[in-house]
C-alpha cells in the first residue's frame, strides 16, 4: 500500500495505492474540496486536468449538509462528486473545535452546536467513523481533539491522553464497519493523528502510543494554528523519528510552498491546505518567481499571463490584465481561474519536489526555492 522508493537525507520519495485510482506518487499535495467541491467553482473534472492525485473532503461539513446518509444513498462520495481517484476525509475533529460553538467535551465525545443552524450534534470516535464509512472515502482520519494554541501543559496532556484512547475506539469501530456486507468502501484505510500541542515530550509520548495500533498511516495534527514556523519544524523534528518508516506521514493543514519544502526535508509525505484556493479567491497567486497580487494597478494593461512558465488553464489563455479586470468586475470566473492556477502551481511544486528526489537534487531545489517562493515576484 505504501513504499518508500528513495531517500535523500530524511526526505522520502514514495508510492501509495488505495481502493480508487492508480499509484499515487509522493510527496503529494491533496486538493481540498471541503463540501465535495473546490471553492471557486472548480469540479472534480477540473482536478483531473490540473494534476490532482488525491481529493480531500470534510466530514463535519458533509455530515451537516447534505448529510452523510444522503451521500451514501447516492452511492458514496466518489459517485456523488464524480471523482474516481483517492479521497481522504478528515475526522471532523478540527471543525468541531474551530467552527462549532457551545462545545462540551466528555470521554464519550463532543456535543456541539452546528455553525449553520445551531442544532445540537454529538460526535465521538464511533460517529466520526460511521460518517466517514457512509462517505466511502479511501482514507478515514481518526477523531481527535485539536487543542487551542497556546494550551497549558496540563490541558494538552489530558487531551492527548484522551485522543490516544479515542484512537483505540476509532480502530475498533473502523474494523467493524469495513467488515459489514453493505459497507460503501470495505478497503477504507485509517490514519492516526499525533497531538500534544507545542510540547515535544507530549508529542513523542503520544506518537509512541498510537504507533502501537498499527494504523495505515500517521498524521501530525494541531500545527499551523498560529505558532511560528520554527516551532512547527521543531515539533516535526521531535516526532518524525518516532513515526513508523514504512507508513505514510501526513502533515495536516500545511501550508505555504516553503513550509511544504521544509516538511518534505523532514520526512513528510502527504499535505493539504486551503491556502492555494483561499489565496486565489483573493487574487493572491503563487508563481515560480514569487507571489503576485493580481489586483495591483501595475497589471491593468499587462498582456502577459500570470506566469510565463505555467501551463494551467488560466495562463494558457488569459492575460494578467484580463484576470485583474474579472476581479474588479466581480466576475465569478476570476475566482475559478485563480484557484485553478494556484492548485496547478501546488501540484506542479510536488511534481518538481519528486523529480528533485528522483535525481538526487533535492538539497539544491530546497536552497533555490524555499525562500524565494515566499517573497513577492
Ligand atoms: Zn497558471
Amino acid at each position: 500500500m505504501f513504499k518508500v522508493i528513495k531517500y535523500q537525507g530524511r526526505a522520502r520519495r514514495g508510492q501509495f495505492s488505495c481502493a480508487h485510482g492508480g499509484m499515487v506518487q509522493t510527496p503529494v499535495f491533496m486538493n481540498v474540496g471541503t463540501q465535495g467541491a473546490i471553492k471557486g467553482g472548480v469540479s472534480a473534472h477540473d482536478l483531473r486536468e490540473i494534476g490532482c492525485q488525491i481529493e480531500l473532503s470534510n466530514t463535519y461539513h458533509l455530515h451537516l449538509r447534505p448529510g452523510d446518509t444522503v451521500v451514501r444513498k447516492m452511492g458514496g462520495l466518489h459517485r456523488f462528486m464524480d471523482w474516481d481517484g483517492p479521497i481522504l476525509t478528515d475526522s471532523g475533529g478540527f471543525q468541531v473545535f474551530s467552527l462549532a460553538s457551545l462545545r462540551k467535551i466528555k470521554e464519550e465525545g463532543v456535543t456541539f452546536a452546528s455553525h449553520i443552524d445551531g442544532h445540537r450534534i454529538f460526535m465521538g470516535p464511533e460517529e466520526s467513523m460511521q460518517i466517514q464509512s457512509n462517505l466511502g472515502s479511501d482514507i478515514a482520519m481518526a477523531f481527535d481533539e485539536c487543542v487551542e494554541n497556546p494550551a497549558t501543559y496540563e490541558y494538552a496532556k489530558a487531551s492527548c491522553e484522551r485522543t490516544a484512547r479515542w484512537l483505540e475506539r476509532c480502530a475498533a469501530e473502523h474494523e467493524r464497519l469495513n467488515s459489514l456486507a453493505d459497507t460503501v468502501n470495505p478497503r477504507q484505510m485509517l490514519f492516526g493523528i499525533n497531538q500534544g500541542a507545542t510540547f515535544p515530550d507530549l508529542r513523542v509520548w503520544h506518537m509512541d502510543e498510537i504507533a502501537k495500533l498499527n494504523c495505515d498511516g500517521y498524521a501530525i495534527g494541531g500545527l499551523a494554528v498560529g505558532e511560528p514556523a520554527d516551532v512547527m519544524y521543531g515539533i516535526i523534528d521531535a516526532v518524525e523519528p518516532h513515526m513508523p518508516q514504512d507508513k505514510p506521514r501526513y502533515l495536516m493543514g500545511v501550508g505555504t510552498p516553503s513550509n511544504i519544502i521544509e516538511a518534505v526535508s523532514r520526512g513528510v509525505d502527504f499535505f493539504d491546505c486551503v491556502m492555494p484556493s483561499r489565496n486565489g479567491r483573493h487574487g493572491k497567486l503563487f508563481t515560480w518567481e514569487g507571489t503576485v497580487n493580481i489586483l495591483n494597478r501595475k497589471y491593468e494593461t499587462d498582456p502577459s499571463p500570470v506566469s510565463e512558465s505555467c501551463g494551467c488553464p488560466c495562463c494558457r489563455s488569459f492575460s494578467r490584465a484580463y484576470l485583474r479586470h474579472l476581479f474588479k468586475a466581480d466576475e465569478v470566473l476570476a475566482l475559478r481561474l485563480s484557484v485553478l492556477h494556484n492548485l496547478w502551481f501546488y501540484n506542479e511544486l510536488m511534481q518538481k519536489l519528486r523529480n528533485a528526489l528522483d535525481t538526487g537534487t533535492f538539497d539544491e531545489f530546497r536552497e533555490k526555492y524555499s525562500g524565494k517562493l515566499e517573497r513577492r515576484a
